[in-house]
């Protein structure tokens, strides 16, 4: 007789149920099967699996529950065509020339060059917000690795539409009804930078992008992008300014990543989860700044209070979860 491991029910903490999961089952040697489950929803999830023959008939009724999983997940990282006129805004990047030329090949790949550096430094400081969690960033569709509606889209770019309250510059759409669906869509707005009036409160801020916001002085064919030690006055400069707008993206996704994976919508004072009014400083990390002295100062960006930091990898453990020795507990 072939015997198979048939799937009965797929329940992440208990807040739905009968959620869409694809079944392979392969049997490998006569009387053993492997069975490849995807495609289910992201965070700690409990799988029963029932022991069944081909025709999914129960063997010795025998259910094997409290199987644990750590689901990541998933982030599409949407580069929107305004992710460019963000960087253009502060001198990151060209959208043309003066006297109307088409861009040079140079210029578009001193372009690509600074929008990858500003991504790093975005990714760098998300990432270390969210250590300890569960999660991917994609920058393409997770729709062939998952499944549609089983990840989150973030679309990078632009300003806050008129139908957003309150939130500055990101935003995550959660449904009340259902919380938990992963297919969230959310925003960060990096257009914003340019013309936030807090940040140009900061000294730093207008240290490092009045200059670059000049169009005479923009980041130009001839520039070099560092990834390392820089070799002159201007690359310091163009370092300073691709770290902290990195940095700014970098926490307003972890800020918008964090309400996904929590999704009920609450904020934290003093800390990255603060409803609001977070300054240049404490979202970059950057308080100083100065090219011709060479001064660039940068702190770890403010980062999720005790609530954050507890509650996420909680909710999406990256350890393996060993909730019950399940093989040996049939029910
Ligand atoms: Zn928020």
């Amino acid at each position: 007789m072939t015997t198979g491991l048939a799937w009965c029910g797929l329940q992440p903490d208990g807040d739905f149920r009968g959620t869409t999961l694809i079944e392979q089952t392969e049997i490998t040697t006569p009387g053993q099967s492997r069975v490849t489950l995807r495609a289910q929803r992201p965070g700690k999830t409990r799988i029963r699996l029932k022991l069944g023959d081909c025709t999914r008939h129960a063997l010795q009724s025998k259910c094997y529950a409290d199987v644990m999983l750590s689901v990541p997940y998933f982030f599409f990282l949407d580069l929107r065509p305004e992710f460019i006129h963000d960087l253009a805004r502060i001198g990151l990047a060209r959208l043309s020339n003066p006297d109307g030329s088409p861009l040079t090949v140079q210029q578009e790949n001193t372009t690509a060059s600074a929008q990858a550096a500003v991504l790093r430094s975005a990714l760098h400081v998300a990432e270390r917000n969210l250590i300890g969690v569960n999660f991917r960033l994609l920058y393409h569709s997770a729709e062939a690795a998952v499944g549609a509606g089983n990840f989150g889209t973030v679309s990078i770019g632009g300003f806050t539409p008129p139908e957003v309250e309150r939130s500055e510059y990101g935003v995550v759409i959660v449904d009340a009804a259902k919380r938990f669906k992963p297919d969230k869509p959310m925003a960060v707005f990096a257009g914003e930078f340019a013309t936030s009036s807090r940040f140009r409160e900061s000294r730093a801020y207008r240290a490092i992008f009045d200059p670059l916001m000049d169009a005479e002085k923009a980041v130009d064919a001839g520039d070099v992008v560092p990834s390392g030690p820089v070799a002159s006055d201007r690359q310091f400069h163009i370092r300073a300014a691709i770290r902290a707008f990195g940095r700014f993206l970098g926490s307003v996704l972890a800020h918008e990543i964090a309400h996904a994976l929590f999704p009920f919508g609450a904020h934290e004072r003093g800390s990255l989860m603060a409803p609001g009014g977070l300054t240049f400083e404490e979202k970059t990390g950057v308080t100083d700044f100065d090219a011709r002295r060479r001064i660039f100062v940068e702190r770890t960006p403010i980062g999720f209070g005790p609530f954050y930091r507890e509650c996420l990898p909680s909710l999406f453990p990256t350890g393996e979860i060993v909730a019950t020795d399940w093989a040996r507990r049939p029910h």
